[in-house]
């Protein structure tokens, strides 16, 4: 079947006009005929892409207006249109208004009729699904509306609440040593929302932001890794150990690659066991081919089988063990969206995380 070409069924009794619409319009357009609605029925269910039904109004166990509109609740894509006689002006006028047809075309019917309402009811097809997909990408933003709204009320929220009933207390004290204290639950609260909104920059950055493409070199990406975490290795005794391979050279947008490296090194960090002796991460870069594969891995508490799916949906936290909005991992998956890239987790509870990125040059 030629995909390029519309679909069309047409439904009439009479079978020479099932032939004489065959033979006209078979290599503009992909025709489907049937002679019965219980056959048109059959036809429908078997072909999706039928864009545009004609039917014949005279029929004998169907009137084809009555089909017409009962199809519309199981089928409501394909666009209907009648033939029938001027005799029955008045059924014509009743389908209309109801939205049951999109038009009627007169029988006995000619050529250039027939092709004028195919080409005004296939503009009319596009443009509907063109709209249903846009009313799709709104509905998607709503729901992300809605979890910022759930999200600001919760996670900016308790922060500012931790810092005011601080406030109030502190300001019942005379003495510096239980001010002191309450100022560094102040300080606690603050950087909370200074994170919050840290990955809410992040959040806009990314769905903004055009792509800034310069060549990367591993080695560099790796000694900055290095220098950043320095503190969080001595703070949280975590062995960090990073390995580049760097065959050939590789392009992409830098700040989007150290978004995603930062935000999984920083999990990797934050989820580890607290307890353990041997706490490690492994960072491993490889370039070849102008595809860099790199994986992050750590022995923390791993993720429950049944969460994996979940991580990198927005505002979602498989776990309180850390401070943590459940921004870090929805970006990176937007962040790797941007650069084509791919990701795939392995994780096992009480053993560790391992992600591995696949990410091609640009
Ligand atoms: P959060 O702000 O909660 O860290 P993320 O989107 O970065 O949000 O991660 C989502 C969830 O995935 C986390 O709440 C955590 O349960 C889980 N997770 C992410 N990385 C790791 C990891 N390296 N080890 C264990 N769990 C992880």
């Amino acid at each position: 079947m030629d995909m390029d070409k519309v679909e069309i069924l047409y439904v009439d009794d009479e079978l020479n006009n099932l032939l004489g619409f065959k033979a006209n319009f078979r290599l503009d357009y992909t025709i489907h005929t049937a002679s019965d609605t219980i056959e048109a029925e059959k036809i429908l269910a078997e072909n999706p892409n039928i864009r545009i039904i004609f039917c014949d109004h005279r029929m004998p166990h169907e009137l084809g207006v009555d089909f017409l509109s009962r199809i519309k609740k199981l089928y409501p894509r394909p666009i209907r249109i009648l033939l029938t006689a001027y005799a029955d002006m008045n059924v014509v006028v009743n389908a209309i208004n109801k939205g049951n047809i999109f038009k009627f075309v007169r029988k006995p019917w000619l050529n250039e009729d027939i092709i004028s309402s195919i080409e005004e009811a296939n503009k009319f097809y596009i443009a509907t699904s063109l709209l249903d997909i846009k009313n799709e990408e709104l509905q998607k933003a709503y729901d992300e509306l809605d979890k910022f709204a759930y999200s600001i009320s919760h996670d900016m929220r308790d922060p500012l609440a931790g810092v005011l009933s601080a406030i109030s207390y502190a300001l019942g004290y005379d003495q510096v040593k239980p001010i002191h204290e309450l100022l560094l639950l102040m300080q606690g609260s603050v950087l909370k929302l200074d994170q919050y909104i840290d990955s809410l920059k992040d959040y806009y950055l990314l769905r903004r932001g055009e792509l800034l493409l310069k060549e990367i070199d591993f080695h560099e990406v790796a000694d900055s890794i290095n220098e950043f975490y320095k503190i969080s290795i001595e703070e949280n005794k975590v062995n960090l150990s990073i390995t580049v391979e760097q065959n050939s050279l590789f392009k992409s947008d830098l700040s989007l690659l150290e978004l995603i490296l930062h935000n999984l090194l920083s999990n990797a960090f934050k989820y580890q066991k607290l307890d353990a002796k041997d706490k490690y991460i492994k960072a491993q870069f490889k370039v070849a081919k102008g595809m860099a594969t790199i994986i992050v891995e750590d022995n923390g508490i791993g993720i429950a089988n049944e969460s994996v799916e979940d991580i990198f949906k927005l505002f979602y936290r498989a776990s309180h063990q850390a401070q943590g909005m459940g921004f870090g991992l929805y970006n990176v998956n937007s962040a790797l969206i941007k650069i084509n890239g791919k990701v795939e987790v392995e994780s096992e509870l009480g053993k560790g995380t391992k992600f591995t990125l696949y990410i091609p040059s640009k």
